[in-house]
């Protein structure tokens, strides 16, 4: 937890102060995020009954397979359920005023290398329009596609109740609790389509945002958030991982070893912002920092976006089984396999949902990140930023830790300017970031400056 790692990073710098050319003064140091009472109402509002409820509708249409199909009228298959989770949305847009859009974004997948045939693939895309008209977009994402042991049977059971029954849930939920309230930017809610078979669905809406230039300022994806107990029997309720890339796509890796910003992607930047509002908003969780894409070679729906270059990061539940994911229901050698409805945990799967409202909600609420420089025209002991005046901030905060550390530890308040310089820190030794502060204290992501080169 924050607290925990501040105390440890205080004791780092006391053990570490003697061998560092420069320090960090311990009034710089980092505090928790303040408390937005509107956000802190619709986290209190997610309810565990709702998610169960909503869960065991979604394995009720017995298999989501991708090839399941079945018309809209039928009780089993993809589509009905489909037609039911917009069902929910629209249900959910009449508490909006009008501004919470519900959508189908359709399309066919053609026949390739895994895929038997050509197959329509159909995502549900719920919009709660922002404020403010010059933001991009905040997206909370889930698939509601399952499998079972053959990733293309349409036939056999698939409840697929943790992978992804448990983040449609929270998907839904989220989007109850917060589209009555108004944010500056605008919050999509999604459920993809054909992740099991390649993330079909999320591929072909990242690309279509991209394609229209719309800016996705973070995507904050859910898969498998559900099961509070592993495989080994461990206990944890009260942990989730979450998962953030290092090397943004079509970087030069070359630049990014001269400067060291190998940890400061912007799913990083991300990754350690949501910490941050999480333990702000529920501080009874541990949101565990995982510093890679996805579990080992593994991926999910987040990936799409970081194709397309947005910054997107993935919780996962944090001791996953395996006997419970991608498996036909049946009794082997004295183990029953199967996605089920009772490995469930709906009290944690209603923490999680709660540490996705408080993100979305927070980062909505925030204004955008500034666009920052760090000054490298000449030789200096001190490290100066610089930036472009930030619409709807109030003030700003310069941020950094020490290159070994892996969040944030101090942080300044610097007022409504558009330069400024940390004396006696020199950029030799520390990684600075910048965020943006509203007059109510919102604070934006973090983000890393680039160098301003010599003679510019
Ligand atoms: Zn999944």
């Amino acid at each position: 937890m924050m607290r925990r790692v501040l105390g440890f990073t205080t004791l780092l710098t006391l053990m570490f102060c003697t061998l560092l050319p420069s320090r960090s003064s311990s009034a710089d140091e980092m505090a928790p995020l303040s408390v937005d009472p509107q956000i802190a109402a619709a986290v209190a509002k997610v309810s565990a009954d709702n998610l169960r409820s909503i869960d065991t509708r979604l394995v009720g249409f017995g298999t989501r397979n991708l090839f399941s199909e079945g018309s809209t009228n039928s009780k089993r298959g993809v589509f009905p359920a489909r037609d039911w989770i917009a069902g929910q949305f629209r249900e959910i847009a009449k508490s909006s005023g009008g501004r919470l859009s519900v959508a189908l974004d359709t399309f066919m997948q053609p026949k390739a290398d895994r895929i038997p045939r050509a197959v329509e693939t159909s995502s549900v895309i719920a919009t709660l329009k922002g404020d403010d008209p010059q933001r991009g977009i905040i997206v909370m994402s889930s698939h509601y596609d399952s499998r079972n042991s053959d990733g293309n049977d349409p036939i056999k059971d698939s409840p697929g109740a943790d992978d992804n029954g448990s983040a449609v849930s929270a998907v839904i939920e989220a989007a109850r609790v917060l589209a009555p309230l108004h944010f500056r930017a605008t919050i999509v809610f999604a459920c993809f389509d054909g992740e099991e078979q390649g993330l079909f669905g999320s591929a072909h809406y990242a690309k279509s945002l991209k394609d229209l230039g719309v800016k996705v300022e973070a995507n904050v994806n859910n898969d498998i958030i559900g099961a509070s107990v592993g495989h080994g029997g461990e206990q944890s309720p009260h942990d989730v991982r979450l998962f953030s890339e290092a090397l943004p796509k079509d970087t030069a890796l070359r630049r990014i070893n001269q400067i060291g910003s190998e940890n400061d992607s912007g799913a990083r930047e991300l990754a350690r912002t949501l910490k941050e509002i999480d333990f702000a908003y529920l501080p009874e969780m541990n949101v565990n920092l995982i510093y890679r894409s996805d579990r080992f070679l593994r991926g999910g729906d987040q990936q799409s976006f970081a194709d397309q270059g947005f910054s997107a990061v993935r919780y996962v539940e944090q001791h996953e089984n395996y006997e419970h994911q991608h498996q036909d229901i049946r009794d082997e050698n004295g183990i029953h396999y199967g996605d089920q409805l009772q490995y469930v945990d709906f009290a944690y799967l209603g923490r999680v949902t709660a540490l996705n409202v408080a993100d979305v909600a927070a980062l909505a609420s925030a204004p955008p990140a500034p666009v920052p420089g760090i000054s490298n025209r000449e030789l200096s002991y001190d490290s100066t930023l610089e930036w472009a005046a930030v619409p709807s901030a109030a003030s700003y905060e310069i941020v950094w830790r020490a290159t070994y550390e892996p969040v944030w530890t101090h942080a300044r308040a610097i007022g409504n300017v558009t330069t400024a310089t940390i004396k006696g820190l020199s950029k030799d030794d520390w990684i600075f970031g910048l965020r943006s502060v509203d007059a109510a204290g919102h604070k934006s992501v973090a983000a890393y400056p680039q160098p301003i080169a010599r003679g510019s």
